[in-house]
């Protein structure tokens, strides 16, 4: 029976970090959380300006039940530190052709939209919702928090995803349910929102179309800052150490294990570290001066990344009441487009875009009679397309608003307060994203579960992984389970 652990540090404040953090705190463990930036939350950064609040990151929250259980571990409500307001419809997903669907959890309305389109799809969905439950039960509920340390425990879960056709895409799945075009596409975009292309991601991706319709869509009132802010009050609350603007330079190892940080020229000492860090900066620039890391960093940079994102956010001078909260605006080619993001070498000349507008759910986000947004195109990687983004970005950016202006905001360039854009490399610079990929390893099967980086180093005992990188993988409740994952191991490893 090992000593039980003492000291723990975790590299980066990420939603996987934090809760990672505050799983360890909350047993019991001395527990600093090192982060490189000024503010906590990594992806979910937060950006304020002139009386604005610009969320960076994830908006659409999934599964609030595994946020509450990093407060239910101490005895703690999380109502008593952030307040989850629902968001009708979860999305509206608008199309050229001026045609939009409005995906909402409510049977009646989603047939009738769906009837209206193609009568026979109304069954066709209802078989698509049974598979895709199937699925969340399997992929999320058992296998979303388990550790994939060992070859034994893929092999264990394979014959289920055999049976779940695991091999198949999204896009293939949901067309052997589903005709019309544009439902298909209504169906399958969701494995972007984890960094996972439709067309090549294994079908157990579906699973968050389940995961939506059993627990909702939520926002944090105050934007997902404000969940932010309250996972980093709990884990204080808790007597855990949060150090912001501390970037850790070295993860220090001796005799095989990880015995301190180097942070600011000061070396710390722990019991054990785990990283939220991107994998390939955590085994090149953390780990590069040890074997292990190198070879490592070589190994992962030999795997496929997923897309980048290119994201505006700006404030406008007038509120947007004809917008939902999410809208997808798809553009003219959904494939081919799709095929240019993830593979191709130069920016596509159309995009299809996802619009944020979360003062339809919180006018607190921007000052009275205005509103606050973002725009987000997924745009190629910069492995594939190594574009000087300080040319390309002003560029981008005058198309999208101009297109936004045109079929969504009137007047958008007209009552334009303040914008800033945020490109692929600032991915790579801002956050150590290898290749400015925005969501790490593309989760493709061959990369998912035991095939990606696992919770615990195969290498080094006492060094751990958490955050997209790892298994299960990029949003926010892939993340928060990582960190169940990898807390569980590190509980049990000890000193
Ligand atoms: C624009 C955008 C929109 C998204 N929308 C959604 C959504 O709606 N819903 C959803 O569920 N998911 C969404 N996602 C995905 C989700 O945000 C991410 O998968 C998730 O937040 C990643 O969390 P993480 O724990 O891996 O850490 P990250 O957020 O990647 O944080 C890692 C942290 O480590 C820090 N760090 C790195 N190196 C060091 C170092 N050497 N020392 C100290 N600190 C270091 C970084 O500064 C960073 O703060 C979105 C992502 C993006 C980019």
């Amino acid at each position: 029976m090992n000593a039980p652990l003492r000291s723990a540090a975790v590299i980066g404040a990420g939603f996987g970090g934090l809760a990672l953090a505050i799983r360890l705190q909350s047993a019991g463990v001395q527990t600093t959380l090192f982060e490189a930036r000024d503010k906590p939350g990594g992806r979910a950064y937060v950006y304020q300006d002139q009386g604005f609040t610009f969320d960076a990151g994830p908006t659409v929250i999934t599964d609030p039940s595994a946020l509450e259980e990093l407060f239910q571990l101490s005895g703690r409500r999380m109502a008593d530190y952030v307040e989850l307001l629902p968001v009708a419809p979860f999305y509206r997903l608008c199309w050229e052709d001026g045609s939009h669907f409005d995906y909402a959890n409510d049977q009646a309305a989603l047939d009738a939209q769906i009837a209206a389109r193609n009568p026979a799809d109304v069954e066709g969905y209802r078989r698509f919702l049974a598979y895709s439950r199937a699925v969340f039960a399997e992929g999320y509920l058992k296998l979303g928090t388990v550790p994939f340390l060992n070859f034994r425990s893929m092999v264990q879960a394979g014959p289920q995803l055999a049976k779940l056709s695991a091999w198949r895409s999204v896009y293939g799945m949901v067309s052997r349910f589903i005709r019309d075009e544009q439902l298909r596409q209504a169906f399958s975009f969701h494995s972007l929102l984890v960094g996972g292309n439709p067309f090549a991601t294994s079908s157990i991706y579906a699973l968050i179309h389940a995961l939506e319709r059993e627990w909702g869509v939520w926002f944090p009132r105050g934007g997902t800052g404000a969940l932010v802010r309250g996972l980093v009050r709990l884990f204080e609350d808790l007597g855990g150490t949060l150090r912001l603007s501390a970037p850790v330079q070295r993860i220090e190892v001796e005799g095989g294990r990880a015995r301190a940080l180097r942070v600011d020229g000061q070396r710390l000492a722990f019991d054990q570290v785990a990283s939220n860090a991107d994998v390939v900066h955590t085994y090149e620039r953390l780990l590069g001066h040890v074997p292990r890391g190198a070879q490592e960093a070589a190994r992962l940079k030999g795997k496929r990344f997923s897309m980048s994102l290119f994201v505006i956010h700006f404030g406008l001078s007038r509120p947007q009441p004809q917008l939902a909260h999410h809208t997808v605006c798809f553009g003219p080619r959904y494939r081919e487009l799709i095929q240019d993001i993830f593979h191709g070498s130069a920016l596509a000349d159309d995009f299809s875009l996802y619009l944020h507008a979360p003062c339809i759910t919180d006018p607190s986000l921007a000052p009275p009679g205005c509103s606050s947004h973002y725009v987000l195109a997924p745009v190629p990687h910069l492995g594939n397309a190594a574009l000087d983004w300080s040319v390309e970005g002003p560029r981008l950016r005058d198309r999208i608003l101009a297109y936004l202006e045109q079929r969504y905001m009137p007047n958008l360039r007209r009552d334009l307060v303040t914008s800033r854009i945020f490109t692929p490399a600032d991915f790579r610079d801002e956050l150590g994203a290898h290749l400015g990929s925005a969501f790490s390893l593309e989760p493709v099967l061959t990369q998912s579960a035991w095939f990606r980086p696992h919770n615990r180093d195969d290498a080094i005992p006492n060094l751990y992984i958490v955050g997209a990188g790892t298994h299960p993988g990029a949003g926010v409740p892939g993340v928060v389970g990582s960190a169940k994952a990898t807390a569980g191991l590190m509980l049990e490893g000890g000193q």
